[in-house]
């Protein structure tokens, strides 16, 4: 099992990786890429806070292939929105971001022994 500490490790370099690429030009660089690091951190939380690694069993709906792939599907029709304000610019970057990290802890879950479940 994952760890929290690597989750949210795991979790920070995505979101930081993200800003890297997808940066607001209305902000510095290294502050995106700093609050894309502390969003992706806590985001990557997520999961297990939905279904807490109280025992062996429990990754569920929230920690599926299937949940996996409908956040894969939303997060690239949201790539297609064009915001026109700048509060929607915001929200769709902060939304991107959590769910890389929300994805980036489902990937680490699935090399574990225990793996994901289907649904
Ligand atoms: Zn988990």
């Amino acid at each position: 099992m994952a760890s929290r500490i690597e989750h949210e490790f795991i979790g920070a370099f995505a979101g930081g990786v993200f800003a890297t690429f997808n940066n607001d030009e209305a902000n510095p660089h290294a502050v995106n890429v700093a609050t894309g690091a502390l969003l992706g951190k806590y985001a990557a939380r997520l999961p297990d806070m939905f279904e807490p690694a109280s025992h062996p069993n429990h990754r569920n709906f929230f920690h599926s292939w299937v949940f996996l792939g409908t956040l894969g599907v939303g997060m690239y029709k949201l790539t297609k929105w064009e915001p026109k304000e700048g509060y929607e610019k915001v929200l769709k970057w902060f939304v991107l971001i959590a769910g890389v990290a929300y994805a980036s802890h489902l990937l680490r879950d699935s090399i574990t022994p225990k793996g994901l479940p289907l649904v």
